[in-house]
């Protein structure tokens, strides 16, 4: 690790955090819908919404016509708005017609947008009593993933805090739990739980479980690893049920996957050379698929402008383990306690901003020309235009990134877009 921070001192303490609250460009937090619904199989999310969050769904998942989607809209018409129709009435039947067809679903999501809010559908209350009506079938919740409310990670946020009041308590007295918390692909998910059995840590719980009968079991021995850091309010959630948090790097890359695994092992009592035999099978395999891809990245310049909240812990891992130098290192919110690892181990030179207010923030980038600029989709073209090289920050959390056999696509998926514009300039 290169962390630059003196000793002992959180790195947001000494360096300057530069805070904008200005207009910002980031999808809402209803996007967080399409990868959910494919982690939870037996899971449904109803959009309460107009139109556009219609739009939004489709565009982003693809169009789905074999199959039947596990995500719908339920458009807000403009009788709606204007207070002419009752729309609790008319969530209730389309809630009642969604059940009555579709006996699998064991979990079904009502998920607020900007018009739900707008005209203050209270979704809570909805999701109480359609709960009530179908207790032992169907776990009836409520999340909000309105754009004025949350960025696009914060949807999986509010999704898994409203999972968690209906975690089963652990037994008070059980040896310790580990929980994994945050939605990762499934492939992934195997890899680290194949890796906490050969380290002997036997009871491990998964959130969010892929079917609503295995939602782990939480309680004051519950340890939590936050595979995402963009899970504050689930942190919160389940350190209100007596669970703790286990701080540590975020598993990207070999030392970041490394410190994660190692945080829980310590606390397990995993035997130290134990735990290197095992992990140094993968942790090799990612040193070697870093490789070539450091000799690409090394000392190229990157800029993150805020978007999917996993800036700080990129930027650690491109700048330590490939060589990159992050400028600015942008991110719509800053966790200090659950980036605390993260903070010392960015170097100190990278600039770190909260917030935004887009068009400073686009001054910086053509001021600073970096090589590689991590921004969203609706930023990226009209910065190629202009001869800079972007990468879509939605992908990173659509690719399977995490842990050590990820680490060199990881790598790779900053290292295409430098290769592109190479060939393209030839
Ligand atoms: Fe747009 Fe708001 Fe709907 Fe998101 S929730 S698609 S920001 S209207």
């Amino acid at each position: 690790m290169s962390g630059l921070a003196p000793a002992g001192l959180d790195r947001a303490d000494y360096a300057p955090i530069l805070r904008e609250r200005g207009q910002r460009e980031v999808f809402c937090g209803l996007t967080g819908i399409i990868w959910l619904h494919r982690k939870m199989q037996d899971a449904f999310f109803l959009v309460v919404g107009s139109r556009t969050c219609a739009h939004l769904l489709q565009s982003a998942a693809g169009v789905m016509i074999f199959a039947e989607p596990r995500f719908a809209t339920a458009i807000i018409e403009e009788r709606d708005l204007a207070g002419m129709a009752d729309c609790h009435e008319e969530l209730e039947r389309v809630v009642e017609r969604l059940l009555a067809r579709r006996p699998e679903i064991k979990t079904l999501f009502l998920v607020g947008s900007c018009p739900s809010e707008v005209i203050k559908l209270d979704l809570a209350k909805a999701a109480e009593k359609l709960g009530a009506r179908h207790a032992g079938e169907v776990r009836i919740l409520n999340y909000s993933g309105s754009g004025i409310e949350t960025t696009f990670t914060q949807g999986e946020d509010a999704c898994l805090a409203s999972l968690v009041p209906e975690m089963p308590a652990s037994v008070p007295d059980a040896a310790l739990e580990l929980l994994l918390v945050g939605s990762l692909p499934d492939i992934v998910e195997d890899q680290f739980l194949r890796l906490f059995a050969e380290l002997g840590i036997a009871r491990v719980g998964v959130l969010p479980a892929r079917r609503s009968g295995e939602l782990p079991p939480v309680g004051i021995n519950t340890r939590f690893l936050l595979a995402q850091p963009f899970l504050g309010e689930t942190g919160l959630a389940l350190e209100r049920r007596g669970a703790v948090h286990l701080p540590a790097l975020f598993p990207f890359g070999a030392e970041g996957t490394t410190a994660w695994l190692k945080a829980a092992a310590e606390v397990f009592g995993v035997d130290e050379m134990h735990f290197n035999r095992v992990i140094a099978p993968g942790r090799e395999r990612s040193k070697r698929a870093l490789a070539p891809m450091r000799e690409r990245l090394d000392g190229k310049r990157i800029f993150f402008m805020p978007d999917s909240q996993l800036e700080v812990p990129l930027a650690r891992f491109l700048a330590n383990e490939c060589g990159m130098e992050p400028l600015e290192v942008g991110t719509p919110y800053l966790h200090r306690a659950h980036l605390a690892d993260e903070l010392i181990a960015l170097p100190e030179t990278a600039r770190l901003s909260e917030g935004q207010d887009v068009d400073k923030q686009l001054d910086r980038v053509r001021a600073e020309k970096p090589d590689l600029t991590v921004c969203g989709l609706g930023l990226a073209n009209p910065l190629e235009s202009e001869g800079l090289t972007t990468k879509w920050a939605i992908e990173l959390v659509f690719s399977p990134i995490h842990g050590f056999e990820q680490a060199g696509d990881l790598a790779e998926l900053f290292a295409r877009p430098l290769r592109r514009r190479d060939v393209l300039e030839v």
